[in-house]
């Protein structure tokens, strides 16, 4: 009997219809729990995925039944042929979407809307003009905010990402939360989480728990509404009564989601990571190269993915440095 199995589907029954393709390994901005502060060994240019490359590599993989593709980095709108690189991959039935720091989107909404890309995830750890210089090495703050203005009055659909850490911006949560209240945009916190060289360490991650113990202890219980999460969603979804966004938690350490996890990951360097804290990778790009299929590389890369963050299924192993800092660094994966 032929084996029907579709090259996307686990061995725990997870089918993958999600794409996120790193573009680059360079970014505009120097996040600390991102980049190390030594920065990072970046590939030669010729390692990198061209355009004909990733539109190659993703037709494949829609081909096999991924639906939705986000592009991110390094900072993706830095790539130079990122005009090029949105008008290929929206000639494919997908949805197509972004991660940026937005610090130069205002100069990509037209080639964003012409390719039908409307849904735009945006990093943004703090309210405050100095601790965003301080976290991002770059006085970016006001191009940043503005930025994030534009994109909600162009009727983009906008996620905030924040990275919350204790003692640095966990008391920014109520005011992010308040930023709700008339802007449609929905506020995503995340857990910090380890990687190669940002110097995590557990007591400087907010969890889940004590970001709602904040909510909680600041809205009246009838006001905090708990929404219906989207299938295969990583955040916890929640509103305040009556303001116009909402929020939500993206929990990896504390209460991973891998049950219902969709995605691959693909770096810019062409390699299939199956999880984001997996140590192992698959090159694609070498075998693209060599002209030969890429489909049993793919499917090798799946079956090889762990059921809980690529092995680290105890929060005791996530915080073991020997086993996360087999991984790369943030800003070479993506997120
Ligand atoms: N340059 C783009 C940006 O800033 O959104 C895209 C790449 S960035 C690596 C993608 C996302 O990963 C960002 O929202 C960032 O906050 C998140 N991220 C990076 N390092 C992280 C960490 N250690 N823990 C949690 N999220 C992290």
């Amino acid at each position: 009997m032929v084996n029907s199995k579709s090259i996307l589907k686990d061995n725990f029954g997870r089918d993958h219809a999600y794409l996120r393709i790193s573009l680059i390994e360079r970014c505009n901005l120097r996040c600390s729990y991102c980049m190390p502060a030594e920065g990072v060994k970046l590939s030669p240019k010729s390692h990198l995925m061209t355009s004909d490359e990733i539109y190659n590599i993703a037709k494949t993989f829609v081909k096999h039944g991924v639906k939705k593709i986000r592009l991110t980095g390094g900072e993706p709108l830095i790539r130079k042929d990122i005009p090029v690189i949105l008008e290929k991959l929206a000639t494919l039935n997908v949805t197509l979407s972004i991660t940026s720091n937005a610090v130069i989107i205002d100069k990509h909404i037209a080639i964003l809307k012409q390719n039908n890309v409307n849904k735009i995830n945006i990093s943004l750890d703090s309210l405050d003009r100095k601790k965003f210089k301080e976290i991002t090495l770059r006085d970016q703050f006001d191009k940043v905010y503005s930025n994030l203005l534009l994109l909600v009055e162009e009727d983009f659909e906008v996620k905030v990402n924040v990275v919350l850490m204790k003692g640095f911006n966990d008391n920014e949560i109520i005011n992010f939360i308040n930023l709700t209240k008339d802007l449609p945009i929905s506020i995503r916190f995340i857990e910090f989480m380890p990687f190669d060289g940002n110097k995590w360490d557990k007591n400087k991650m907010v969890s889940y728990k004590e970001i709602m113990a904040c909510v909680n202890s600041t809205y009246k219980t009838n006001e905090v509404i708990r929404l219906t999460d989207a299938k295969n969603d990583t955040t916890k979804n929640y509103k305040i009564k009556g303001y116009k966004g909402s929020f939500g938690v993206i929990s990896s350490v504390t209460n991973p989601f891998c049950d219902s996890c969709n995605r691959l990951r693909l770096t810019a360097n062409g390699k299939i990571k199956n999880c984001l804290f997996s140590a192992s990778e698959s090159d694609l790009l070498t075998t693209l190269r060599e002209g030969k299929s890429i489909e049993p590389v793919i499917k090798k890369a799946v079956e090889a993915k762990f059921k809980v963050r690529g092995g680290m299924d105890t929060l005791e192993k996530l915080q073991e440095p020997k086993l996360h800092n087999q991984n790369r660094s943030m800003i070479t994966i993506g997120g």
